[in-house]
């Protein structure tokens, strides 16, 4: 097959720093390959630099500011990665961030700060609208100079950039459709499938994959936890409370019944999205701004439904399936077709997690996904001050609500109600976002980031 989905479940969910994937964890690993590119140089060449300036662009530019793009930046060219960095790195970075000295090699250091990061030009040409720019220089002489793209979901990108060549997966798909003649074909379930395909892709064993899996969901775990453990003021201007641990509390005190149970899905999304926003670190799931929904389902799972381990892996397993779909046919990125790219899919990612992790069939999960997912279409996003805040972390709590809701849908009713398969929800994702003016699509111009702005 042509255009067969090859995309690792480990680069889809992937742990890293808040508050945004496109913002925080793709613009940290550039800043780390770029000092990577820049110590490759021979000695005498680097010895002649004199400054390291990095230009950002698109809504990097827009809203890099309250996502802290420029930490994460100075992070990444301290030398830390994401998923190999500790928790509070970007709190780390900004305690010395006006006067940091670089590592070149062969004993060359090179002053930084963030003041070296400059937001450019929100509206250009290159290709990709979360374009940076690198550049070491001597005085005005380009020493190196490298353009890098973030792409969504922390995928860093730059041109001429190949896929790193790859095994064929056991069993190619690029849609549903065709996702399922091969589990028709072959008798599989989908989380046999998948991990398949991540075997003979990625060349990752059994074990591994069962290893990272248990990972993901104990860092998706422990961010919920860390979440309704903390209370006080997010950070930024905006001052927002967070609210998890207040929204638990009466979810504890109503013993988890009627609304006490929907206070308990709300409260795990909002503290997995508050932990986030402090700039902590949390799963892409798919992406950093929508971080809260797949966290608050496998709370849900585990603590209220009676899942075991081995459930909320396959049931993850289901979720990645989704989120490859979404990637592969429409987008991820806020930046690309606004917020229905990001709690939308995970949405329909959580509610696929929910059908499948509790036994039902795989039209199920697919009706559940896309019914989540087509009642986000043509959701914008727009947050306040360039945060990931408002409307952020609420709407994670409505997207891990609407994935319940979806899953409940779906189960109680006959499949074959279903009229509208996941593949068409997927494209009108595609067609709606293309169509969404840009001002909608992560540039805090218009929505509810003007009307706060105006207030
Ligand atoms: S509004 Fe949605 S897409 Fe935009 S930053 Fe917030 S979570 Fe991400």
């Amino acid at each position: 097959m042509r255009n067969a989905i090859t995309t690792s479940l480990f680069d889809l969910l992937k742990v890293g720093p808040g508050p945004s994937s496109s913002h925080t964890i793709a613009p940290m690993k550039a800043g780390f390959d770029f000092m990577q590119r820049l110590r490759a140089l021979p000695k005498a060449q680097k010895a002649l630099a004199t400054t390291l300036e990095v230009r950002l662009f698109g809504s990097l530019a827009a809203t890099g500011e309250g996502h802290g793009t420029r930490l994460a930046i100075l992070a990444g060219l301290l030398g830390n990665l994401p998923d190999a960095c500790r928790p509070d790195a970007l709190s780390q970075t900004a305690a010395h961030q006006e006067a940091c000295q670089l590592d070149c090699g062969e004993g060359i250091t090179l002053p930084c700060s963030t003041k070296n990061i400059i937001f450019d030009a929100v509206q250009h040409n290159f290709e990709h609208s979360n374009t940076m720019i690198f550049r070491l220089l001597q005085g005005q002489v380009v020493l190196l100079e490298q353009m890098y793209f973030s792409v969504g979901g922390g995928f860093l990108r730059w041109p001429g950039w190949q896929e790193p060549s790859l095994g064929q997966p056991a069993y190619a798909y690029n849609t549903m459709a065709s996702l399922k003649k091969q589990l028709a074909a072959t008798g599989l379930p989908l989380h046999s499938l998948m991990q398949a395909n991540e075997m003979a892709l990625h060349g990752l064993s059994s074990q591994a994959i069962t290893q990272k899996l248990d990972h993901l969901i104990t860092v998706m775990e422990q961010s919920v936890l860390l979440g309704l453990k903390t209370k006080g003021l997010l950070p930024g201007f905006i001052g927002l409370q967070r609210k998890a641990a207040v929204m638990y509390a009466q979810a504890k005190q109503e013993q988890f019944q009627g609304a006490g149970f929907l206070k308990a899905i709300n409260a795990y999304a909002l503290a997995a999205s508050e932990e986030n926003a402090a700039g902590h670190c949390v799963v892409t799931a798919p992406t950093c701004g929508s971080a809260g929904v797949l966290p608050a389902v496998i709370c849900m799972l585990k603590y209220h439904m009676g899942a075991e381990q081995q459930d909320l892996r396959d049931g993850l397993l289901a979720a990645a399936a989704i989120g490859f779909l979404c990637k592969h046919n429409a987008s991820i990125s806020g930046a690309e077709v606004g917020c229905q790219g990001e709690v939308g899919v995970t949405s329909a990612m959580a509610a696929a997690m929910l059908a499948y992790a509790r036994g039902c069939p795989l039209q199920i999960a697919e009706n559940a996904a896309e019914i989540a997912l087509e009642h986000h279409l043509g959701l914008t996003c727009d947050p306040v001050g360039g945060f990931v805040q408002i409307p952020c972390i609420e709407r994670n709590a409505m997207g891990a609500v609407k994935a319940y809701n979806a899953y409940l849908i779906a189960s109680t009713l006959d499949a074959s109600y279903q009229r509208v398969d996941f593949d068409k929800a997927v494209a009108a994702m595609a067609q709606t976002g293309h169509d969404m003016s840009h001002k909608y699509k992560e540039t805090s111009e218009a929505g509810l980031a003007q009307s706060m702005a105006e207030c």
